[in-house]
């Protein structure tokens, strides 16, 4: 019998991973200096959670999750996506108590039964931060403000950034009236999705890719004109906050998002190389979640980013993660098995003083030592012989420049942390 994985599911494989632990550890690193902490929840929640938190109308609760009944006959589901499970943690630890705002990120699997393609997976890998407790337009920024950051930082500097304005609970009811006027009489010339749309959630035929759909938006109401106050107000704050970051953006009046619970300002990064799966990753501003998951009224903010599609579009782009490896030191034995003892030795006490180091377990020759070590992009290479060992030394040859020299053992540590430091950047700091 063979086995598969199931249809969807992608298993990440080491020869990959390299290129996962760089991105998260650039995500990591962006989230300390913006002041966001992790939480991790759980895999699974209980349906009425996502249901209520995410919206019955939606594509995700109608049609993609992964539901099921555990033993005691409770009806659980795979979370397809985090805002609504970290606002259930918000509530439950009342960290509404706790100074404001709070600011969360999170990096895990998320799994919606939707149709695999490229860029399009059942079980898929978010990262994401929310932030609640304050509806200031800066906090907004803020949040897009670090999305930008990190696809700048990664080198994917050219998505476009579109940003929308998808009112609040006081003015959308009379958009939505308007939308429903508009398509009342045109209803047959729309796909069989959006005659659901109609019934349930009349602005998501406004954001309809179907080409059908796609040619009588343009005449539709546009929100824009039919905005309140001060969602007007807002969202021209956070597009002036947005000019003097020098971040630039499209305004798209007809970005709603698939997710009920925005309000105001909804964004989304676009790549123009991914095709079908071009959105990399989206958000927006959720003043209504937390009171209607059943907690205090609480203004948040929040933003996912696919880190699949991510990967996609670094691929496209020719990304080498090896340019990012930690800078590493392979010791290599030039002599007969009784140099191993000593081989072992240098490479613990690298190790222990924080240099990622390997040592050669094949007993191949020197020569092929050498060329692995180029091959896997060691920065560093010691080579042990029974000449060094005598003398109590080692040859430190640097890969970058090919220079060679002999350096005491007792020097080595310091002298290897010199060199690493002059290189780039130190094990401790990659
Ligand atoms: P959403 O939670 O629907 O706002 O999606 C946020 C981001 O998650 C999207 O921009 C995509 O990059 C990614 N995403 C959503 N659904 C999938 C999926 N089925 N497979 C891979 N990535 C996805």
């Amino acid at each position: 019998m063979s086995f598969k994985a199931p249809r969807g599911t992608r298993d990440i494989l080491p020869s990959e991973i390299e290129k996962w632990q760089y991105v998260e550890g650039v995500l990591r690193k962006l989230c300390r200096e913006y002041g966001y902490s992790e939480i991790r929840t759980p895999l699974f929640e209980e349906t009425g959670l996502f249901a209520r938190g995410v919206g019955e109308g939606t594509d995700i609760v109608e049609k993609e999750m992964y539901t099921f009944k555990d033993r005691a006959e409770r009806s659980l589901t795979l979370r397809p996506e985090c805002t609504a499970s970290v606002v259930r943690s918000f509530l439950e630890h009342k960290l509404f108590n706790e100074p404001q705002p709070q600011k969360f990120y999170y990096i895990g699997p998320m799994f919606r039964y939707d149709r695999p393609q490229a860029g399009r997976y059942r079980q898929f890998h978010q990262f994401g931060v929310e932030a609640f407790g304050t509806s200031s337009p800066v906090l907004d920024t803020e949040v897009i403000a670090m999305s930008n950051d990190f696809f700048q930082r990664i080198g994917l500097d050219d998505l476009n950034l579109e940003i929308n304005s998808v009112g609040c609970k006081f003015c959308r009811p009379a958009y939505n009236q308007l939308v429903l006027d508009y398509y009342k009489n045109k209803l047959e010339k729309l796909c069989t999705d959006c005659h659901i749309r109609y019934e349930r959630n009349p602005l998501r035929i406004l954001d309809c890719k179907n080409e059908k759909c796609l040619s009588l938006v343009q005449d539709a109401p546009s929100l824009a004109d039919n905005l309140c106050e001060e969602c007007a107000t807002h969202f021209s704050s956070v597009l002036s906050f947005l000019d003097s970051l020098n971040i630039r953006y499209s305004v798209n009046h007809r970005l709603v998002r698939g997710l009920d619970y925005y309000t105001k300002t909804a964004f989304e990064f676009v790549s123009a190389e991914l095709g079908a799966q071009s959105s990399l990753g989206g958000g927006g501003r959720y003043d209504n979640l937390v009171e209607i998951c059943g907690g205090p009224p609480t203004p948040g903010v929040g933003v996912a980013m696919g880190l699949e599609r991510v990967i996609l579009a670094l691929d496209k782009r020719g990304f080498d993660p090896s340019l990012y490896r930690d800078k590493r030191v392979f010791v290599a034995l030039a002599g007969d098995d009784k140099l191993q003892h000593e081989g072992l030795l240098i490479t613990q006490e690298l190790r222990r003083a924080g240099i990622s180091a390997e040592l050669d377990f094949m007993g191949r020759s020197l020569k092929s030592q050498m060329k692995f070590a180029g091959k896997n992009n060691f920065s560093l290479v010691i080579i042990l012989g029974e000449k060094e060992l005598k003398e109590k030394a080692v040859l430190l040859r640097d890969m970058q420049n090919g220079e060679q020299e002999e350096i005491k053992r007792s020097k080595l540590i310091d002298k290897i942390k010199e060199k690493l430091k002059r290189q780039g950047k130190t094990t401790e700091e990659a």
